[in-house]
């Protein structure tokens, strides 16, 4: 079998989220938004999906992967890799794991299996935590701790055992005193068994982060996440020594599983952290590996099927998949209208069932797509 060709589908769709200053989602008033699906056709007439990807992107996949056998997927991703160097745009990390994760749903389907069988199964359920989107000025949505603490309530009565606050950040923030009021707030309304995380702005002082880090080791918090600038190793070594609570890192920093194990060499976090969009299911196997072999946790960043497939098949920890970003005026099952069905459905008991389906395990609505699609 051989690629004969990389296409990019785009359609529109109906947002109800925006975004901030600095790139954050919050939910807005519904408007017009574009999605893309990736389709690597091959000479035999199977086709691997992924949603994402550019067509800038595509047009450089076609140049230099037409002709290679799909089945190659670690040759493929090493030659991605390597031609990224001087094409970091069309092939970013998020790219690359575009194109990766099609070859995975490629190979799931030619096979009739779910990618994290092919990957060597280890669970088919994991727990989820409730994330939540950053804090906002809208009466009644995150606005205040007390407005955490209704939300935390909610989610913990539809069955999550865990949650995650992102704080206020610009232009809602940031303030790590109102930050701690808002982890206090859940504490005290959810009771001592819910597994409770904070993100918090990313780049704040090593003394505020400090202090953020101690309020949340006496509220008995799980972990501690990205509070300072990731391209400070150093910061994040002086604030790993000094805390008990575990921080998580790096979650935005470059450098794919390379950077993970100077992290882990320099024990600059407790847990590392890694996802799909920083060179696919590939590399996030890569990068679990090396965590296993240093004893260190690696807690999957962010959802989708690529994630949930990985966290199928990781023998360590990885405690939880990412379930969100949550927000009280929306409704989270209906922000992916392209596909039949969620990928990530709930549990009472609060786990996600991976789909069992062949390949990323996706519903792919083709109606919905042919009737929004725009543009060559
Ligand atoms: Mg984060």
């Amino acid at each position: 079998m051989k690629i004969s060709g990389i296409e990019i589908i785009a359609f529109r769709y109906t947002s109800r989220v925006g975004r901030d200053a600095e790139g954050h989602a919050h939910p807005s008033e519904p408007h017009d938004a574009v999605q893309t699906l990736t389709r690597i056709a091959t000479d035999e007439g199977a086709d691997g999906y992924c949603f994402g990807g550019s067509r800038e992107m595509a047009r450089l996949a076609n140049e230099i992967l037409v002709g290679e056998d799909p089945w190659n997927r670690e040759r493929i991703w090493q030659r991605l890799r390597q031609y990224q160097r001087l094409a970091k745009t069309a092939l970013s990390d998020h790219n690359i794991g575009v194109l990766d994760m099609a070859l995975w749903d490629l190979a799931g389907r030619v096979t009739g299996l779910p990618v994290y069988k092919l990957l060597g199964g280890y669970r088919d359920k994991v727990l989820a935590y409730a994330s939540t989107m950053c804090g906002d000025d809208l009466p009644g949505g995150l606005d205040t701790p007390e407005a955490y603490a209704d939300f935390a309530e909610m989610c913990q009565k539809q069955g999550y055992k865990a949650f995650k606050l992102h704080g206020w950040m610009p232009p809602y923030g940031p303030d790590p005193k109102r930050d701690v009021a808002a982890c206090r707030a859940v504490r005290e309304r959810v009771g001592p068994d819910m597994a409770l995380m904070l993100d918090c702005y990313h780049d704040y002082s090593r003394e505020e982060a400090l202090y953020l880090g101690r309020e949340l080791e006496k509220l008995n918090f799980t972990w501690f996440e990205e509070p300072m600038n990731e391209h400070s190793v150093s910061s994040y070594v002086w604030l790993t020594q000094q805390l008990d609570i575990a921080v998580v890192g790096p979650e935005t920093a470059e450098g794919k599983m390379y950077t993970r194990a100077e992290w882990i060499v320099r024990g600059a976090s407790d847990i590392s952290r890694y996802d799909v969009a920083h060179g696919g299911i590939t590399a996030t196997m890569k990068a679990a590996h090396l965590c296993e072999a240093f004893g260190v946790r690696l807690e999957v960043h962010g959802g989708g099927p690529g994630n949930l497939q990985v966290l199928g098949a990781m023998g360590i920890p990885g405690g939880y998949y990412e379930r969100g970003l949550l927000h009280p005026f929306l409704d989270y099952e209906e922000q992916t209208p392209w596909l039949k069905e969620v990928i990530d459905p709930l549990d009472s008991e609060g786990y996600v069932h991976i789909s069992p389906k062949p390949g990323l395990g996706m519903e792919i609505d083709w109606d919905f797509i042919a009737a929004n699609r725009i543009g060559e």
